[in-house]
């Protein structure tokens, strides 16, 4: 049984008690009254003495007696109590038998009364007292009457006195129960981790439990009225109100609860849950009961998880996690207040690049300076965050498109500013998408994601444009995205239905424009659109990865027309079959183990094939670069440095490289007989192949005199229209089976 369940219990339990002894009197009284004036025995003033005497009776019997039952001095009263009944009960007999008639009344109430405030002991002190008096009233037996009523009494008695001592001893048992209650109430709330009070809406607090000492550091005593408010941090008093609102207003029993920030005693705040549950209309109580639990340890736990989960490691600054959760909080607002939100992301050029070439600390560096520069360019109220990688986002609140295209215009600025990374001096650039919704724009306003996918696209529409600038979402974007989606899936279809065809251009000695080897140049036979040049898909096949495939498959095919041509022309054996590999398929973990699958499967002679490498590729991540081309090379594969002269290459860069053939780019061949063109780049590129003791072959030879030319260079090789287009396999078979260009 509750606490306060066994309080009411015992306060209902004595008032009934209260109200039954009462009764019992006054109606005893009442018929001993009518009783005396139909025998007429004495006269008014009897009548008013008796109704008097059991008026007192019932006003002692009904005050508060509970709130003295443990008072030292009880007992004496009662023993005074019960000596003045016995005086009167005898001067009452000593009158007349009526008047003893009324008597057991007075004493009935009493003990009922008493059973209800005192002990047993007392209901049977008194009872025994009142016996005795009838039981010497029987004995003086000089009245017949007298002596009857009183044995009557005698038996009365008993009974009443039988049955309120039971009482007492019930209701002693319950104050046991109580007490044993109360400790271990009290035991629980002084060890308790909870502090509890209890707070009345008027007064404020009016109960502090033992624990307020260990849980806050208070004297209990010390935390009344509205000390609960006064320690509340300023930051949670709104919610504090709230919830105090909730619990006041909420009615009988409901509970609500709070998450707060307090000051202990000695200073320090913790965190605290607060529990409140109203007991307003309860009495005696009459208070909310509110619990009061530090939960500072696991408060600071949930925070570190939190910042951990939302907070990038590099910057510090929110992750992909928060920035989605303030953005669609933002959108929440402005949905309300009708603003416009922009969201810009920012997508470092070339980072790759830095962070391959210069390392990853140097990387991390490029990061943090960014992220510091962003920053500087934004207000207080706007959100920068880093999505990972080189990417940041920023959320900016209430600006015209022409704000948001001013502040674009600052980022790039900042992000252009050289640097220091390490001992190197570096100029980077970004490119940024910048999309913007209002509220009411689509129902229940803009969709996060979405809004973050119209800026990406904007991003990569920036980087389509040449980098280093910005450019605003537009719903075409949508479009452009949706094509490449269909090209994909188509130029999937074409790899596995083999709509794919190699094309084979001639490489000739130069002075003899002897066929030396061939050049396989894919091409897409398409169903509907006819011979595509890889100008048309390539890229493509690069930036959705599918090159890897495709580019096996020209290897294969390569060598597998390789050994074709060795069978059908014994004497041109030895010529040897140029493949071009991209860079997206150095990336691929399984390069080298495909290749050399490939050469054991065709039986193919490694010597015979050449694989042509951009110069751009020899520029990124160097160390893993020139392991892979050093492991290509074991294979036995020669390999070949395509569009030379174009990138940015230094000799020392070169010798570093385990290459043996340069492929001089078309533009130096041009360069020689256009207007005015001079031939000391082309000629200092052939210089530099023969420093390093490389191969050189001249590409896009398209008149006799660039040939005589680059024969007069040194140029050993070359290949162009003037010689022979790239043409089918036949074409070559012809040429090698002794027919001229
Ligand atoms: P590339 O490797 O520089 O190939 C030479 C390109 O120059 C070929 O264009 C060829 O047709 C063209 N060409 C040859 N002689 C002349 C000439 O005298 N004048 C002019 N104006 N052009 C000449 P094509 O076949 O359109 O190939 C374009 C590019 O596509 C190639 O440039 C190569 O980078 C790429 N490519 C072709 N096939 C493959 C392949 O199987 N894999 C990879 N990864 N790339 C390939
Ligand atoms: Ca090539
Ligand atoms: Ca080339």
């Amino acid at each position: 049984m509750s606490e306060s369940a066994l309080d009411q219990h015992e306060c209902d339990y004595r008032a009934r008690q209260l109200r039954l002894g009462t009764w019992i009197g006054v109606g005893c009284i009442l018929i001993a009254a009518v009783h005396v004036q139909l025998e007429r025995y004495g006269g008014p003033w009897l009548v008013a003495l008796m109704v008097l005497g059991g008026a007192g009776q019932a006003a002692l019997a009904a005050l508060p007696w509970q709130r003295y039952a443990e008072a030292r001095w009880l007992p004496p009263v009662m023993v005074a109590w019960w000596l003045a009944n016995l005086a009167l009960l005898l001067a009452f007999a000593a009158y007349d038998a009526a008047a003893l008639a009324v008597y057991p009344a007075g004493v009935t109430l009493i003990l009922v009364s008493t059973a209800a405030l005192a002990t047993e002991r007392h209901v049977i002190g008194m009872g025994a007292i009142s016996i005795a008096g009838y039981v010497g009233l029987v004995v003086a037996g000089d009245r017949p009457v007298t002596g009857t009523l009183a044995a009557l009494c005698v038996a009365l008695m008993l009974g009443v006195t039988w049955f309120s001592a039971r009482t007492a001893s019930n209701r002693r048992r319950l104050d046991a129960a109580r007490r044993t209650a109360e400790r271990k109430v009290g035991a629980l709330l002084e060890n308790s981790s909870d502090a509890v009070v209890a707070i009345q809406l008027d007064r404020g607090v009016t109960y502090a439990s033992p624990s307020v000492r260990t849980v806050l550091g208070y004297d209990p005593a010390f935390l009344t009225g509205d000390l609960l408010l006064d320690i509340t941090h300023p930051d949670y008093l709104p919610t504090g109100m709230e919830w105090w609102l909730a619990v006041a207003e909420g009615g009988p029993g409901h509970t609500a609860r709070v998450e707060s920030r307090i000051r202990r005693a000695d200073g320090t705040w913790v965190w605290v849950e607060i529990i409140g549950t109203n007991r307003m209309g309860e009495e005696p109580l009459n208070a909310a009961v509110v619990s009061i639990r530090d939960i500072t340890e696991r408060k600071e736990l949930e925070e570190e998880l939190t910042r951990q989960a939302f907070a990038d490691s590099l910057t510090g600054m929110p992750n992909r996690a928060l920035f989605r959760d303030r953005l669609e909080h933002a959108i929440a607002r402005n949905r309300r207040g009708g603003g416009r939100i922009t969201l810009l992301l920012v997508d470092l050029d070339d980072f790759k690049l830095v962070n391959d070439s210069l390392g990853h600390t140097a990387g991390d560096q490029l990061i943090a300076t960014t992220a510091l520069r962003l920053h500087q360019q934004l207000r207080a109220a706007d959100t920068l965050a880093r999505l990972g990688g080189d990417e940041f986002a920023i959320l900016v609140e209430d600006v015209t498109e022409i704000e948001a295209m001013d502040l674009a215009e600052r980022l790039l600025a900042a992000i252009r500013r050289p640097l220091r990374l390490g001992n190197r001096e570096v100029v980077c650039s970004a490119s940024i998408g910048v999309a913007t919704a209002k509220a009411g724009d689509g129902d229940g306003g803009p969709d996060p994601g979405e809004l973050l996918r119209n800026a990406d696209l904007a991003m990569y529409a920036a980087k389509g444009a040449g980098r280093d600038r910005y450019t605003l979402f537009d719903p075409a974007m949508y479009a452009g995205i949706l094509r490449e989606a269909e090209d994909r899936a188509e130029l999937e279809r074409a790899l596995a239905d083999e709509q794919f065809v190699i094309h084979y251009q001639p490489i000739v000695d130069l002075p003899t424009s002897r066929l030396i080897g061939v050049e396989a140049l894919v091409r897409w036979q398409h169903p509907a659109r006819g011979l595509l040049g890889p100008d048309t898909f390539i890229p493509l096949a690069e930036s959705t990865g599918l090159i890897v495939p495709l580019g096996a498959w020209v290897l294969r095919q390569a060598c597998e027309q390789l050994a074709r041509w060795r069978e059908e022309f014994p004497d041109a054996a030895a010529i040897r079959v140029n493949v071009n590999l991209s860079p997206r398929q150095f990336q691929h973990e399984g390069l080298v183990e495909e290749v050399s699958g490939i050469l054991a499967e065709t039986g193919a002679d490694p010597h015979q094939i050449v694989l042509e490498i951009t110069e751009s590729l020899l520029m990124q991540d160097t160390d893993s670069t020139i392991s892979t081309l050093g492991r290509l090379k074991a294979l036995g594969v020669r390999l070949a440095i395509d569009d030379f002269g174009t990138g940015y290459s230094s000799l020392s860069y070169l010798k570093r490289f385990p290459v043996d053939i340069l492929k001089i780019d078309r533009s130096f061949v041009d360069g020689i007989t256009a207007e005015g063109g001079d031939a000391t780049l082309a000629e200092a590129v052939v210089q530099l192949g023969r420093a390093l003791q490389l191969q050189t072959v001249a590409e896009g030879i398209e008149t006799a005199e660039q040939w005589s030319t680059l024969q007069d260079l040194g140029c050993e090789l070359g290949q162009g229209y003037l010689f022979a287009k790239p043409g089918a396999a036949e074409a070559i078979s012809s040429i090698l089976g002794g027919d001229r260009f």
